[in-house]
């Protein structure tokens, strides 16, 4: 037999242990304290000792935060040692989830997660229980067939993914963990097919513009300046300028531009017959990684500079968020080919492309690390119902450890 089926025999023998794992991670709670919760403290416990029972190495790297009970944060590296290649293949799933949400949506309790039809239902089995389970299980795989990696193995089990990452993968980043000549998969983003390598992320930019105006009754325009009519005017030029500037394209990305987008607008004035005082609306920007959002926010200016002067408001804004994207994971990065060809194995066609921001694959690009986010799942993060199929558990286990194999 094969190595490939040896592995696979290997992890449809522990098909059950398995599911009994997610489940038992997921009934402890560890909701973000950003969203009302105690933290992942509880859960990384009983993961540290799981990981312990099996014989696996575990290091715990713990960083103070008021915001928990425990007044601590941990985050938890499992690494074995590779066979001679040089650097280590880094894995990292997040422990912490937010919350369930409004209790009536869902069709089980959260947090004793159910299983059914062949899926495990609870908070956080899919993002990112099911990250942890396959990483652990490819370890386990890998130990009981006396099998060594190729480069060092690094699993990280960390904290505070919800809610940025400060207490979690930045911190590890902070501290020196990664060098050169490593590489990383992130099992946090994907598809139903399992198709979908993402390499690449836009810069985000969500702005909120104030327009203030002289607010003056309807019928006596003359005594003030509308503030919503200038505001309208100035998100039409600004949008359309930036759209017409920024409009290069890289097929990395669907749609394969930056964007720009009107998206919220906040109430002004209580009755139709007055001319309103103040405007404010966001634009949402997701802005191509080859260009720096300092550029963006320098035409933002300018434009504001000649609204103020033409029309005699005052234009500000703020960043509700401010996020440059790092230089994309080259698609001919060996993390990339690796993954490609054990998806190909699966009878998956690969399609490596780029998101419209937000993935912590990009925490590691910004080191230099070739980092890429990839799994199978139905995408149903932070909402009610949250599933995982357990097959995609058991597949994504067998790709792991191919991975750390090739
Ligand atoms: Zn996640």
């Amino acid at each position: 037999m094969s190595t490939i089926e040896d592995v696979a025999g290997v992890v449809e023998s522990l098909r059950d242990e398995m599911v009994k794992f997610l489940v038992d991670l997921c009934s402890i709670p560890a909701v973000n304290p950003s969203f009302g919760g105690k933290g992942e403290y509880q859960r990384a416990v009983w993961l540290a000792n799981f990981l312990e029972e099996h014989h696996l190495p575990v290091e715990i790297m713990e960083v103070d935060d008021d915001s928990v009970p425990e007044g601590k944060r941990p985050n938890l590296v499992s690494c074995l040692p590779g066979s001679g290649e040089q650097g280590t293949l880094w894995f990292a799933g997040h422990m912490d989830t937010v919350a369930a949400g409004d209790l009536n949506t869902w069709e089980t309790d959260p947090f004793s997660p159910v299983v059914r039809d062949g899926r495990i239902y609870g908070r956080g089995v899919e993002d990112n229980g099911q990250a942890i389970a396959c990483m652990v299980y490819s370890l386990i795989t890998l130990k009981r067939l006396g099998l060594q990696p190729k480069k060092d193995l690094g699993m990280l089990f960390v904290s505070d993914e919800e809610a940025g990452s400060t207490y979690g993968l930045k911190y590890l980043a902070d501290q020196g963990l990664f060098k050169p000549g490593d590489e990383a998969l992130i099992p946090d983003a994907g598809v139903p097919d399992g198709s979908f390598i993402e390499v690449a992320e836009k810069s985000i930019l969500w702005c909120r513009f104030t327009v203030i105006g002289k607010e003056t009754h309807s019928s006596q325009p003359h005594n003030g300046i509308n503030a919503g009519w200038v505001g309208s005017l100035f998100a039409v030029e600004l949008i359309e300028t930036l759209r017409l500037k920024y409009r290069d394209r890289d097929l990395l990305f669907d749609p394969p531009y930056s964007t720009f987008e009107l998206t919220q607008k906040f109430a002004n004035v209580s009755s139709p017959n007055v001319v309103p005082g103040k405007d404010v609306f966001t634009v949402d920007f997701r802005i191509l990684p080859s260009w720096d959002l300092d550029a963006v926010v320098s035409d933002i200016e300018q434009l504001a500079t000649k609204y103020e002067y033409q029309y005699k408001v005052a234009i500000s804004y703020d960043f509700l968020q401010r996020v440059s994207a790092p230089l994309p994971t080259s698609p001919e990065a060996a993390v990339v080919k690796k993954l490609s060809n054990a998806l190909i194995q699966r009878g998956i066609s690969p399609k490596i492309g780029g998101i419209g921001g937000g993935t912590c694959a990009a925490i590691l690009r910004e080191l230099g690390i070739p980092a890429v986010a990839w799994s199978t799942l139905d995408e149903l993060a932070h909402q009610p119902n949250e599933y995982t199929i357990i097959n995609n558990m058991l597949e994504d286990t067998k790709t792991f450890a191919a991975l750390a194999l090739a």
